[in-house]
C-alpha cells in the first residue's frame, strides 16, 4: 500500500493505493480530507491502465498523419525545430505552456527549461484564466499570495464563515466536513452565490447578488462597518496603510444602493456585517465566482479591505483566504511557470531577484530574458509577427480549456512547431506536429502544495505502462539536445526538489529548509520554511504582513459593471448561463471528463437540467437554450 494525494484538486486529499486495479481508499492520517475522498478521487484509478492511453511518441509525417516514433527520433526531431525557429526568429518565438496540476518538481524545471534551454520569455499556464485574480488581489494587500493563510482546519474554529462564490459541496466535497463541524459548534455559515447551490442550501444565511455585483456587496458591506462603528481601528492603525482613502471610497455604498445593483436586501447586509465584526473569530473565503471577472482583482481586493478594517486578517481562526482550484493550483504558481516569476514566488523583473537565481542557474542574469506574454496572448499571438512559432504545451489541454477556443484553435493551426506532452489523445494533440506520452499522478514521485500551502509527497505507486517518460526526463532530455544538458543534470524528482528549494531560499515562498524526508515525517510542511530546523508556517500574518514595511495595504475599489452584457438575442432565448458555470459537470467528473481526460466513467446521473445549473422549473418544455462560448 502506498499513501499518496488525489491529483484533481487542491484539497489534496490522502489517499491511498495498492495497484491500478485495486480500489482507492481515503488517507485517514491526511490532515485536511481525514481520509474523504470524493468522486473524482475514487474513480481516479481508472485512468492509469486505460487503453485509450498513449504509449510512445508521435510525429506528424509528410502526409499529415501523426505516425509511431522512437524516442531518440521524436526528441531530436523537437530538439530540431525548436532550434530551426530560435535560429530564424529568435528565442522568444519559442513559447511553452505549463499547468496547475504539474508538480511542484515539473513546474519548477520547465520554468528553468524555458529561461535557461530555450531563452524565451515566453512561459505561463493554465493557472492565469485560473487563480490569477485572487493571487495579485493578495499579493498587493498581503504582499504574499497563499490560497489559505491558515490551516483548513480554522474553518471548524470559526463564529462565522462567509463563502463568497464557492460551491464546494459539490466541487470539493471533503472540505464540507469542517464546515460542517463550525456549525455544529454553533458557527453561522454564510454563502454569497448567485445560484442556489448545495453549498448554498447548507448555509444559515444565502446572499444572492447578481452576477458580477460582488465588489458593490462587498464595498456595501464595509460601509455598514464604517458607519454603525464596527472598524478595528487600532487594528488599522497599527498594521495597514490606506484606510482613509478606502473609508471616503465606500461613503456613498449605503445599504438602499446595494440592493438596487446587487439585489442583496439591506436587512441582509447588516446581518452579514454584524457577524463578521461582532464574534471573536471570521474569515471570509472565496471561490472563482467573483474572481474570475474582468475585474477579479478588483473584487478581491474589496474582500481583503472589507477583512482588514474589521481586524480579522492574521488573528485565529480568522481572515481572508481562497479556495485553490487545480491539483497544484497553489504550488504550481509558485517556481517560475509564470510569465512574471522566477522560482520561489521572485519577479523576474527585480535585479536582486534574477541576480539570485542566474548565479544559482550557473547563467549571467543579462541571459536570463524579462517578463514574457500571458497565456491567453502567447495562444492567440501564435504564428502571426511578434508571436511565438513553436509551441511545447505541458499538461493542458489548450484547445478546449481557453477562451476564445475557435481563435485559439486557428492561433495553434498556424505554428511552425506544436508539441504536446500528455498522458493522453485530446483536442490539442490533434492539432500538434510532435506528441510525447508521459506519466500520470501514481507512476511518478513528487509534491504538490494544497490550499493551506502544505507542501505533499506523491508517491509512485503502480509502475509506469511501457513506452512512456516523465515529463522531467523529456525536459532534461531535450535541454541536453540543445546544448544546455550541464544545467539539467538530473530528472529524478527528488534532486529536482533539492534544487527548488535552494533556488527559493530568501524568496516569499520558501522552501529552503524542506526535503522529502522531512516532508514525509511530518506527513506535509506549509512554506515559508526556510530552516531545516525551524518549523513551517501554517499560520500567517499573525505578526506582520509581507510587504517590507510588514503593514497590509488597502486599495479603494471603484465599482464596474459586467465588461460584457447578453445581447438581445441571447436575452430572447430561456437559459443564460455564463463560461464556466456548469457546476454539476465540474463537480462530479470534469477534472475526469471534459477538459482532462473524456474517459472516466461517471458514476452518478444527472437530473433533467442540472448539467446547466439550473433547475427544472427554469428549463422551458420545449425551449431551445444557447449555450454562449467567447
Ligand atoms: Fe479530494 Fe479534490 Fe480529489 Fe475530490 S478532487 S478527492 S476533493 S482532492
Amino acid at each position: 500500500m502506498t499513501a499518496t494525494h488525489c491529483p484533481y484538486c487542491a484539497f489534496q486529499c490522502g489517499m491511498v493505493l495498492a495497484g491500478p486495479h485495486d480500489p482507492v481508499a481515503g488517507d485517514p492520517a491526511s490532515p485536511a480530507s481525514r481520509g474523504r475522498l470524493c468522486v473524482k478521487g475514487w474513480t481516479s484509478i481508472e485512468l492509469l491502465d486505460h487503453p485509450d492511453r498513449l504509449l510512445h511518441p508521435l510525429v506528424r509525417d509528410g502526409a499529415g498523419r501523426l505516425r509511431r516514433a522512437s524516442w531518440d527520433a521524436a526528441l531530436d526531431e523537437l530538439a530540431d525545430r525548436l532550434d530551426q525557429v530560435r535560429a530564424g526568429a529568435g528565442p522568444a518565438a519559442l513559447g511553452v505552456f505549463g499547468s496547475g496540476a504539474l508538480t511542484n518538481e515539473k513546474a519548477y524545471l520547465l520554468g528553468k527549461f524555458a529561461r535557461v534551454a530555450l531563452r524565451t520569455p515566453n512561459i505561463d499556464y493554465n493557472g492565469r484564466y485560473c487563480m490569477a485574480s485572487a493571487a495579485a488581489g493578495q499579493n498587493r494587500a498581503f504582499g504574499l499570495d497563499r490560497g489559505l493563510p491558515f490551516p483548513v482546519s480554522d474553518i471548524a474554529k470559526a463564529d462565522t464563515v462567509l463563502l463568497w462564490g464557492s460551491n464546494c459541496a459539490e466541487t470539493m466535497p471533503p472540505i464540507m466536513q469542517w464546515f460542517n463541524e463550525q456549525q455544529a459548534r454553533g458557527g453561522t455559515l454564510i454563502v454569497a452565490d448567485p445560484r442556489r447551490t448545495a453549498t448554498a442550501r447548507r448555509a444559515q444565511l444565502h446572499l444572492q447578488p447578481v452576477p458580477g455585483t460582488d465588489a458593490a456587496v462587498a464595498n456595501g458591506l464595509l460601509h455598514l462597518a464604517v458607519v454603525e462603528g464596527l472598524l478595528d481601528e487600532q487594528y488599522l492603525a497599527e498594521r495597514t496603510t490606506g484606510f482613509d482613502a478606502v473609508r471616503r471610497s465606500v461613503a456613498t455604498w449605503t445599504p438602499a444602493r446595494v440592493e438596487r445593483i446587487a439585489g442583496v436586501p439591506a436587512a441582509d447586509l447588516e446581518t452579514t456585517v454584524r457577524a463578521l465584526a461582532e464574534p471573536p473569530a471570521a474569515m471570509l473565503l472565496s471561490g472563482r465566482g467573483p474572481e474570475q471577472q474582468t475585474k477579479g482583482v478588483d473584487t478581491v481586493l474589496a474582500f481583503t479591505n472589507l477583512m482588514l478594517a474589521l481586524g480579522r486578517v492574521g488573528r485565529p481562526a480568522s481572515g481572508y483566504g481562497t479556495l485553490t482550484g487545480q491539483g497544484n493550483g497553489q504550488g504550481g504558481r509558485e517556481h517560475g511557470q509564470k510569465a512574471d516569476q522566477l522560482p520561489g514566488y521572485r519577479s523576474i523583473a527585480d535585479p536582486a531577484d534574477r541576480a539570485r537565481v542566474a548565479a544559482a542557474w550557473g547563467v549571467s542574469p543579462d541571459a536570463l530574458p524579462g517578463p514574457g506574454m500571458s497565456a491567453y496572448e502567447m495562444l492567440t499571438s501564435a504564428g502571426t509577427a511578434g508571436g511565438v512559432r513553436a509551441l511545447l504545451v505541458v499538461g493542458s489541454n489548450v484547445a478546449v480549456a481557453s477562451p476564445a477556443t475557435r481563435r485559439v484553435a486557428a492561433a495553434l493551426g498556424r505554428l511552425d512547431c506544436l508539441a504536446v506532452l500528455d498522458a493522453f489523445p485530446n483536442d490539442t494533440t490533434e492539432a500538434a506536429h510532435i506528441v510525447l506520452p508521459v506519466t500520470q499522478w501514481a507512476e511518478e514521485d513528487g509534491t504538490t502544495t494544497s490550499l493551506e500551502g502544505r507542501v505533499l509527497r506523491r508517491r509512485r505507486a503502480v509502475n509506469p505502462p511501457a513506452g512512456v517518460r516523465s515529463d522531467l526526463e523529456i525536459l532534461c532530455e531535450l535541454a541536453r539536445r540543445l546544448g544546455r544538458g550541464e544545467q539539467f543534470p538530473s530528472a529524478d524528482p527528488e534532486r529536482v526538489f533539492s534544487e527548488l528549494a535552494a533556488v527559493s531560499a530568501g524568496g516569499r515562498a520558501d522552501y529552503a529548509g524542506l526535503s522529502y524526508d522531512r516532508i514525509d515525517a511530518e506527513g506535509g510542511v506549509c512554506w515559508p520554511c526556510p530552516d531545516p530546523a525551524g518549523p513551517g508556517s501554517p499560520r500567517l500574518f499573525t505578526e506582520r504582513f509581507a510587504h517590507p514595511d510588514g503593514r497590509a495595504r488597502l486599495a479603494p475599489v471603484t465599482y464596474r459593471p459586467a465588461a460584457e452584457e447578453p445581447s438581445e438575442r441571447e436575452l430572447s432565448h430561456p437559459a443564460r448561463i455564463r463560461e464556466g458555470s456548469c457546476p454539476f459537470w465540474r463537480a462530479q467528473v470534469m477534472y475526469t471528463w471534459d477538459t482532462s481526460t473524456r474517459r472516466c466513467t461517471p458514476r452518478v446521473t444527472a437530473p433533467k437540467g442540472s448539467a446547466l445549473g439550473v433547475t427544472t422549473t427554469e428549463v422551458v418544455p420545449g425551449g431551445v437554450g444557447w449555450v454562449i462560448h467567447r
